[in-house]
């Protein structure tokens, strides 16, 4: 009998051209539609300056193309819709709630499921229940939530990344690994006692969505064993780094998706995730096959989110996560973002235009560094480059520099080992004539980079300061901006 023919779980399902260029195809198609609007560059102006240059305080109608974030803005499937209408509501026992269980233990392997409204909830559980002052955690890279609920019960992140994970160009296939030499100093240095837990994040939000491999976790696993440590795996972005894993660890290039998923979590005693990245809902949970670390969390859970089995979600939401989980294993479904990142990338680069490299999950990476060296850290370029490139294409994209970090006790910034503006893909969003727009609009950006000047706070709240500062321009440069796009656009959007 022949083999099975139907759409290859081995085989990756990219289209080849054998005639003209190389593109990704959507292999899903558009059933519901929403209305975008491309407003004139002087109300867009208008909007940034009164969006206090923070692109967080934009509202959605200004903006065009929304690349702020993957962040419950994924695209959901006909299925996932279609699941929510059976969804069974109870305050406790309620069946959505064992449809999701099922799922995690298929996706994730793992028996023990704890829900909760969002990531850094689950964040927020964990650390409560396993940080004390003055421990220490180690991990490949920080996110921003990750690090302000480790420093909350008085816990200190230590970041061991390879020297090759802060290289703006690289070829590096996983810029995401941890440095094995350096967690056995720290664990040397510190002593157990002190390092309640190594994390791992895959596909590393904070720097470019780059990947760990497998081989790496093995050797992260195996120290842990060694001294007894826990290892939690932060999950929010598996799929792609089990993507990347597929495409770029020999070892795993005849492996399912699922059977990648499975063997990350199986090197992990507990699996954290937000929902509104990995299955495109809002949402996240906490999972783990030992029962001690269940009880342990548990009680947490009901005191913060909710009870056991809704954890702050409704069940629309649980019914959607459950079949958005499954989703995860299949490769057309989630290699769509990583390979129009690749195309957009890969246009950039050619272009000239300063992006991290190789491509990584999650968002397009623009080195706002090398894209505007004439302006001081201590003047957010990251920040700068967000709102100048809003201003000329009404694509919104997010600041991941400076502006992200935080004050030393001094009062002094502690300037980011990068400063990118992110553009984020979210899964079956965008089409590739958006995709093509977008890198337009970056390329005369570059090319008129000198008119861009820097940015300075006019508000800053204390905490995650990001989400809500403010800030104007040291300089007239967003009306000079401006007047450089009318006149080599005219009147044309
Ligand atoms: C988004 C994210 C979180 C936090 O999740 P929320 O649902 O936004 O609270 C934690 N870790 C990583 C890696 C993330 O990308």
């Amino acid at each position: 009998m022949k083999k099975n023919t139907s759409p290859a779980a081995h085989d990756s399902p990219v289209i080849k051209f054998i005639v003209g260029e190389q593109i990704p195809v959507e292999l899903h198609k558009v059933r519901i539609v929403q209305k975008l609007n491309l407003k004139p560059v002087n109300e867009r102006l208008r909007a940034i300056q009164d969006a206090g240059f923070n692109s967080f305080l934009l509202s959605t109608q200004d903006v065009f193309l929304d690349m702020l974030t993957d962040s419950g803005t994924n695209a959901m499937s006909d299925q996932q819709v279609a699941s929510m209408l059976v969804a069974d509501d109870a305050y406790a026992g309620s069946q959505s709630f064992e449809r999701l269980q099922k799922a995690v233990k298929e996706v994730f392997g793992k028996k023990y499921f704890l829900p909760a409204h969002q990531g850094r909830a689950a964040e927020h559980i964990i650390f409560h229940a396993f940080i004390r002052q003055g421990d220490v955690i180690p991990m490949n890279y920080h996110f921003t939530t990750t690090k302000a609920h480790i420093e909350l019960p008085g816990g200190v992140i230590e970041e061991i990344f390879t020297s090759e994970a802060l290289k703006i160009k690289s070829s590096h296939p996983f810029k995401g690994n941890i440095d094995i030499e350096k967690l056995k100093k720290l664990i040397k240095k510190h002593g157990v006692d002190r390092i309640p837990f190594v994390r791992m994040e895959a596909s590393t939000n904070l720097i470019g969505g780059q990947p760990f491999s497998i081989e790496n976790m093995r050797q992260v696993r195996k120290v842990c064993d060694q001294h007894k440590i826990m290892l939690v795996l932060d999950a929010s972005l598996i799929g792609e780094n089990a993507y990347f894993i597929k495409q770029r660890e020999a070892a795993f290039k005849k492996k399912s998706i699922a059977e990648i998923l499975r063997t990350m979590c199986d090197l992990s005693d507990l699996v954290y995730f937000s929902s509104r990245k990995v299955s495109s809902t809002r949402g996240g949970g906490i999972c783990t096959n030992d029962v001690h670390l269940y009880d342990k969390l548990k009680d947490l859970v009901i005191l913060f989110e909710g009870f056991l089995t809704y954890g702050g979600m409704s069940v629309r939401e649980i019914e959607a996560m459950a079949v958005g989980l499954r989703e995860t294993q299949d490769e057309t479904c989630i290699s769509q973002s990583p390979q129009f990142i690749k195309y957009l990338v890969e246009h950039l680069d050619a272009a000239g235009v300063p992006v991290v490299t190789p491509a990584g999950g999650l968002g397009c990476h623009i080195d706002a560094k090398g894209f505007l060296p004439h302006v001081p850290q201590t003047e957010y370029p990251a920040g700068a480059l967000t709102a100048a490139f809003y201003i000329i294409s009404g694509v919104r994209g997010m600041e991941r520099g400076t502006i992200s970090s935080v004050r030393d006790v001094s009062g002094k910034d502690i300037l980011a080992d990068m400063e990118l503006l992110r553009l984020a893909m979210p899964r079956r969003v965008f089409t590739l004539s958006q995709v093509k727009y977008v890198a337009d609009r970056l390329q005369w950006l570059h090319k008129n980079r000198k008119l861009i000047g820097g940015l300075q706070f006019e508000y800053e709240p204390a905490v995650l300061r990001f989400f809500t500062g403010r800030l104007t321009p040291t300089s007239d440069w967003p009306q000079k901006l401006m007047a450089k796009f009318k006149k080599d656009f005219g009147n044309s959007l």
